[in-house]
């Protein structure tokens, strides 16, 4: 019999209205994992309106920021402990390597115990005035419900990095996880009621993004739309809110440039390209998909890069030696092999891999790929593709890597390659992306921020900044 998981919503299971369920699948071997509730309108409605109720609570209104930090600090305890647990299912649900959700989840508790420092350091100021008879100050206040929509690349990461800055503010949640890693993320919320968060403050809502992911959108009772995933979701988003006159944080897609200079040390800047777009089998939004090589170095670059592509194992992602699971599903395999034909009709080369593994489970996989023979006016430069690709593209001089780098629709994320301190400075600072790494890639923190530039986002994700897209800031004039 296959396991059953219901929606959450005020701190218990909740069965869907019309009683409809979908079912989860391990994309390495096929299997059948659970049915998760399919929710409707009438369950957003529901989880809307406990989430709302406990906004009003005096259990929760009233609770000292410090409180509310201790509550983050439980949950992260709780973490810890489930930590094994929760990272087997999030393998099992995206595919993602064992040994990297483990470290996800030890990485966790780090988001949880930085915002919950910061619940009680939330402040306004006194404001001068022109007359001594009047005082003016301001106040952060919560906003209200937040609805956290999420993808399934990194469930409980990306969940976490909205719900410890909106809970440390004092906002109640309604959560709808991607229709793909639905599991993890209702164990999370049961989680926060044990750490003593009261009923209703964190629900869940499973199911499509058309259908509970636009009623929560939709939702009048919604005070904002925290969202990471694709940039044509975020854009019917933005358009929705805006028209409703509701905050959104929005991170979305990228198409992220990898730079590589020729004084850089090539064996560094090789195994940075690898792990910048072969981590997660490519399904990183930060994914390094367009790699550029000076002249002098693109040779020996790409040597480098297809030979270690061509070692990477491919395997059960929850075996230790595997370096290389499966794509987290049937469409994203198909959308990945028919970029790759695309490419290939463009005029692209496959310098390796370009096809399905021969793996004996029956999964998506996929091998590494690289790309050449490639150019900025092709689609598989142009698009993100959420895969395993790399386009390899030579260059002659700073200012046309530059200009090649930032020809795109997106700015997320850049890396560059270079042993010239003047030159990483001048790079970092002409380039559109909101995350710029020089000598390394992918590294990131909860305190440090992070904002997609163009279309690849709107708002501040982690750091100190994170805390002002979930508090409203208030002007109180006193006629003393
Ligand atoms: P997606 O946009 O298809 O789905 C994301 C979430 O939105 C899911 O929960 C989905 O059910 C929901 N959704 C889909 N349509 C909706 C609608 N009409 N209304 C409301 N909700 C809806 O994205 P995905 O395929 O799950 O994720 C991959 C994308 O996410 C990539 O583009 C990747 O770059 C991006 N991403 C960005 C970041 C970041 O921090 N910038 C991090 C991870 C992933």
């Amino acid at each position: 019999m296959t396991q059953r998981y219901d929606h959450f919503i005020n701190g218990r299971a909740a069965a869907p209205a019309d009683g409809e369920y979908f079912t989860s699948t391990n994309p390495a071997t096929l299997e059948v994992l659970y049915e998760a509730a399919r929710g409707t309108a009438e369950d957003v409605n529901r989880a809307v309106a406990a989430a709302d109720a406990a906004f009003r609570n005096p259990l929760w209104r009233d609770l000292s920021p410090t409180k509310r930090g201790h509550l983050l600090r439980r949950l992260a305890d709780l973490v810890v402990e489930n930590a094994e647990e929760l990272a087997l299912q999030e393998t099992e649900d995206n595919g993602k390597l064992l040994r990297e959700m483990r470290g996800q989840l030890a990485g966790l508790p780090e988001y949880l115990y930085y915002y919950a420092g910061l619940a009680d350091k939330v402040q306004g100021s006194q404001v001068p005035t022109s007359s001594i008879e009047v005082l003016n100050y301001t106040q952060r206040e919560p906003l209200g419900v937040v609805g956290a929509i999420t993808p399934w690349n990194s469930p409980l990461t990306l969940t976490t990095s909205k719900l410890a800055p909106a809970l440390a503010a004092g906002n109640t949640l309604v959560i709808k996880p991607s229709e793909y890693t639905s599991r993890t993320i209702l164990r999370f919320a049961e989680l926060t009621v044990q750490a003593g968060f009261p009923d209703g403050v964190v629900n869940v809502v499973t199911g499509m993004g058309a259908e509970a992911g636009a009623a929560l959108v939709e939702h009048p009772g919604i005070a904002k739309i925290s969202f990471t995933g694709s940039t044509a979701t975020g854009a019917r988003i933005a358009s929705s809110t805006a028209a409703r006159f509701i905050g959104c944080t929005l991170e979305l897609g990228g198409k992220s440039p990898n730079i590589v200079f020729g004084d850089a040390d090539v064996d560094n800047a090789a195994m940075g390209v690898v792990a910048g777009i072969f981590a997660a089998a490519g399904q990183t939004c930060i994914a390094g998909s367009r790699v550029f090589a000076h002249r002098s170095v693109y040779d020996e670059l790409l040597e480098k890069v297809a030979a270690r592509a061509q070692s990477i194992v491919i395997g059960d992602p929850r075996d230790a030696a595997t370096e290389l699971g499966p794509l987290a599903f049937e469409a994203q395999l198909e959308k990945v092999s028919s970029y790759v034909d695309l490419g290939v009709a463009e005029g692209a080369q496959v310098a390796t891999g370009g096809g399905r593994p021969e793996t004996g489970l029956g999964g998506y996989f996929f091998e590494p790929t690289v790309l050449t023979g490639v150019d900025n006016s092709m689609r598989v430069v142009r698009e993100e593709i959420f895969g395993p690709v790399a386009a390899i593209m030579p260059f002659d001089t700073e200012d046309e890597v530059l200009a090649l780098a930032n020809d795109t629709e997106y700015g997320l994320a850049a890396g560059v390659w270079t042993q010239n301190l003047a030159r990483a400075h001048r790079m970092s600072r002409r380039l559109d992306a909101g995350t710029v790494w020089v000598n390394t890639y992918r590294a990131m923190s909860p305190m440090s921020p992070r904002q997609g530039f163009k279309s690849s986002g709107v708002g501040i994700e982690h750091g100190l900044e994170s805390m002002n897209e979930y508090t409203r800031l208030k002007s109180i004039w006193i006629n003393t």
